[in-house]
């Protein structure tokens, strides 16, 4: 399961590829939810990203921190820290990394920043600086302007040159002090970076690779292409630097583990097969491809855009090759659900569960089949798993829907209702959270855990922008 949040008032033209649950899930709180980036939630993708992680965050001594890895719904290059817990890494970055050690790379390079303190906040009062100066020098620009045309009339040019250089000097020195110190924390970063790396018995090589295509594509690039370029300026020293400390590793040769590397791939086959057209998805596995990830990128993108029946034998094929894959039943879950056949669905589902260790976002795939099945027998079994995956997910909206719906099927309006407002706080919609709330709070006896819970929702504050 891949799934896009498409945040409220972000509509996005890959809205077609998602279920409408999907839409709804919403990870994180609603205050920050309406001001952050749009977000994919994948579990096969997440836990990759967090054993790549891991080990770099306990080498910089970060593992009590729970810092997590969202994974942005943007197909350019980019992976920045926002908030000092979190590493946002775009979709696009884990596509374009050949390698393992690629992504890898560029994560030790952003645990750097982590663990050097370089706070977000900082950052952004560096990068607020810069606009406010690049505004400052248009301004002066335009003075400049208006004053040589003024002189050359005049015959005055001596002036009104040296009313420009008055403007731009301060302006000029403030942007090399700005620069210099942004430039200062990305070579600690790097060299952080490369510390960690060492220490966890790794190659630098996929981070210097990853930097060194930075420098040359950017000779080229337009202004703005790659925002990784904006937020980490690449000047050729740096990556020279960068190379000269880098390839002392005494890892600097070490290949990726070929067991880690097919992983790797049948991540970026799957972001593809999601994210990307059917016709780029089959250029990049044409049908001559009988790789594993070209099988898995053909057998989705076959599901999304194809016939059902076609998708699954594909699929079944995959799983002929991999009996314990968790997320060739997910996908094979996900197929029949969204096509109509929740039943269907449910015995994938179930060995998908039970294969990755019950991954509350396949669990909460589960409840959804189970409560669309329309089989009252299966409620109870639906409300247990569903409360167990937003124990462990809840700021999942999508959990809570399912959920409301299993308990409106059991007749439980109260728990219904309190789900629903759930669900709708965690989507940004406070009003309708309330209503809900409001309404559980007179079904509930009073004080009960339930009451407690509708009535902090009934008194919660909209979220601050
Ligand atoms: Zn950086």
């Amino acid at each position: 399961m891949l799934l896009q949040i498409v945040l409220r008032k972000k509509a996005s033209a890959l809205t077609a590829l998602v279920t409408a649950a999907a839409i709804a899930l919403l990870p994180m709180p609603a205050a920050q939810a309406q001001k952050g980036p749009p977000v994919l939630r994948d579990t096969e993708t997440e836990q990759l990203l967090r054993e790549y992680t891991r080990p770099i965050l306990r080498a910089a001594g970060l593992e009590k921190q729970n810092i997590q890895m969202v994974i942005v719904n943007e197909g350019s290059f980019n992976a920045f820290v926002a908030d000092g817990r979190r590493i946002f890494v775009n979709y696009g970055a884990i596509l374009q990394s050949e390698t393992p050690n690629q992504i890898i790379g560029v994560l030790a390079h952003e645990t750097g920043h982590l663990a050097g303190g370089h706070l977000s906040k900082l950052r952004e009062q560096l990068a607020n600086a810069q606009t406010q100066m690049i505004i400052a020098m248009l301004l002066g620009a335009g003075a400049i302007a208006v004053g040589s045309t003024r002189s050359s009339s005049a015959g005055n040019n001596g002036l009104a040159n040296a009313g420009a250089a008055a403007i731009a000097g301060p302006q000029e020195m403030i942007r090399r002090t700005l620069l210099s110190y942004q430039r200062q924390q990305e070579e600690n970063a790097d060299r952080a970076g490369v510390k960690f790396l060492t220490a966890t018995q790794q190659s630098p090589k996929g981070m210097y690779e990853t930097f060194k295509r930075f420098t040359s594509e950017s000779l080229f690039a337009a202004r703005g292409a790659d925002p990784y370029l904006q937020s980490h300026p690449m000047p050729a020293e740096r990556v020279a630097a960068l190379q000269e400390f880098a390839s002392s590793s005494p890892y600097w040769d070490k290949k990726d583990d070929p067991a880690l590397q097919l992983r790797h791939d049948m991540v970026r086959a799957k972001i593809s097969a999601f994210m990307e057209r059917p016709e780029t998805v089959y250029r990049r596995y044409p049908q001559t491809n009988d790789s594993m990830p070209a099988r898995y990128a053909r057998a989705i993108s076959t599901y999304l855009h194809g016939d059902l029946r076609s998708a699954l034998a594909q699929i079944d094929a995959l799983i002929q090759v991999q009996p314990n894959n968790p997320y060739f039943y997910e996908v094979r879950g996900q197929a029949l659900l969204e096509g109509g056949k929740p039943a269907e669905a449910i015995p994938a589902l179930r060995k998908a569960v039970q294969l990755s260790n019950s991954a509350p976002l396949i669990e909460m795939l589960l409840g959804q089949a189970l409560v669309g099945s329309d089989n009252k027998a299966y409620t109870d079994d639906a409300v247990r798993i569903l409360r167990a995956a937003v124990a462990r997910e809840p700021e999942a909206a999508l959990g809570y829907m399912q959920l409301a719906m299993a308990y409106g099927r059991k007749g439980d309006y109260a728990e219904a209702d309190l789900a629903s407002a759930q669900a709708a706080y965690l989507r940004g919609d406070n009003k309708t959270a309330r209503e809900l709330a409001t309404r559980a709070k007179t079904r509930f006896a009073v004080g009960t855990p339930g009451w407690v819970k509708a009535d902090d929702i009934v008194a919660a504050k909209p979220p601050r922008n």
